[in-house]
């Protein structure tokens, strides 16, 4: 008679399904207040509203002469030149019929006028004479009062992502301080008696451990300083007191140890330890071996010991979850379409993700070509990547010329050109 000995082989989550569970457990963390020097890319919130109007008066947008439209009418017409008006500077007169006033971008326009001449469409003549030799539009060139925000209005609203431009909002309307949502603390723990960590001696036989720090940038890459809790060996008690410690963060991340080897404990130790298991296993790859769990205050992540699954699972599960916490709506990397440059096998049954660097063909396109190992130990081939291509699980290959959606990387927002679509801009 013959005895299986390994447990029946029912099918994981699908990967929507895990993120689903995930992100089902997990509520915002409680707000804190910052500098605006620490609120870069960190989730508001509050509302904030502006303070003032802006700008407070109506203000030339230009470098010129604040007229009276009318007094140009048919051009040409020369006017009187009676002050000029540097931005916050306060006009001393208002113009009257014929006159008119040198004016700088931003500063107030005079009473009385209402529009701005630029000086290039000007001709000076002798000392307080100016000539404009042709007609002009009324209310040209002129930012009135309150256009850019009114006091009270709402500019920012809670759960914004805070970027370079939320900044200057923020310090327009006098905030050096604003609430956002505390960020996680995340601890990372490598696993497995073959690990060598990198302030060890080299030993040729041993395996170095990569997963502690690539896990440790890829939590960088979303603002988050982890705390390194080094390697545990495959025995029981020696993972469960580093278990204990891990589970005193918000976020636990753990790689290696997680399937079915005789030598992974990390699900039975953690369970011992009070943790739920939600899932194991996701119809992913690379990535198979995938678990998460919660104690009663903290998200446990298992992921796999091959360095691009462990690279991978972060991506797709540990990612949207360490955006929602830090209180972001946008929790996905963005995926766009894009050509495949060749062909690539994959197999059917579990979503792939494939390992592809960025380019664009003649026309501008997006064309993506994977990297020549998509092997799960090679770190290398991460290295490289721009994108993760996604094979839906029903295909069995990624065909040349065929379309794929792309979740763009760190990487891929930067190219080594300039969009050559620049120069059409220029009248040369
Ligand atoms: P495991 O998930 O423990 O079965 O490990 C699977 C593979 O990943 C093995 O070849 C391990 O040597 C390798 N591995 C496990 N942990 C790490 C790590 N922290 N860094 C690099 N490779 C690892
Ligand atoms: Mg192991």
């Amino acid at each position: 008679m013959k005895i299986a000995t390994e447990p029946p082989k029912t099918p994981g989550l699908s990967v929507s399904e895990a993120q689903a569970c995930i992100l089902g457990k997990i509520i915002p963390l409680d707000a804190e207040e910052v500098g605006l020097g620490e609120a870069l890319g960190r989730a508001l919130a509050e509302e904030v509203c502006a303070n003032r109007d802006l700008p407070p008066y109506d203000v030339s947008a230009m470098d010129g002469y604040a007229t009276r439209a009318a007094d140009i009418g048919e051009a040409p017409k020369t006017l009187q030149i009676i002050e000029d008006i540097k931005a916050g500077d306060t006009p001393r007169f208002s113009l009257q019929p014929g006159q008119c006033a040198r004016i700088m971008t931003g500063a107030p326009l005079p009473p009385g006028a209402d529009t701005i001449v630029r000086l290039e469409d000007t001709r000076p003549l002798e000392h307080d004479k100016v000539e404009f030799p042709i007609p002009v539009k009324p209310g040209t060139d002129i930012r009135q009062r309150g256009e850019s925000m009114r006091e009270g209005e709402v500019v920012l609203q809670p759960g914004e992502e805070i970027t370079p431009g939320t900044i200057g909002v923020l310090a327009t309307v006098k905030r050096a301080k604003v609430k956002v949502v505390r960020k996680p603390r995340v601890a990372i723990l490598s696993n497995g008696d073959e690990l060598e960590a990198l302030d060890e001696p080299f030993d040729p036989r041993k395996i170095p451990d990569s997963n502690s720090y690539a896990l440790m940038a890829q939590t960088q890459a979303l603002g988050i300083e982890p705390i390194l809790l080094g390697i545990a060996r495959d025995n029981p008690e020696e993972l469960a007191s580093f278990l204990r410690q891990g589970l005193e963060y918000d976020v636990l991340l753990i790689s290696g140890g997680t399937s079915v080897g005789v030598h992974d404990h990390v699900r039975p130790t953690l369970a011992a330890l009070g943790v739920t298991i939600h899932f194991w296993r996701v119809e992913m790859r690379p990535g198979h071996p995938v678990a998460f769990g919660t104690s009663d205050h903290a998200l446990v992540f298992c992921l796999p010991g091959n360095p691009v699954s462990s690279m991978v699972c972060f991506e797709q599960l540990v990612l949207p979850a360490l955006r929602r916490l830090m209180g972001h709506r946008r929790l996905f990397r963005r995926a766009i379409p894009v050509r495949l440059a060749k062909a690539v096998k994959t197999k059917q049954g579990r979503a792939e993700f494939v390992r592809a660097t960025l380019s664009r063909d003649a026309s501008g396109a997006y064309v993506a070509t994977p990297a020549a190992s998509q092997s799960s130990g090679n770190i290398l081939s991460m290295t490289h990547a721009d994108v993760l291509l996604v094979a839906p699980g029903r295909h069995n290959a990624l065909n040349m010329d065929e379309t794929a959606q792309a979740q763009l990387l760190e990487s891929a927002i930067w190219q080594s050109t300039p969009d050559t679509e620049l120069d059409g801009g220029f009248l040369l």
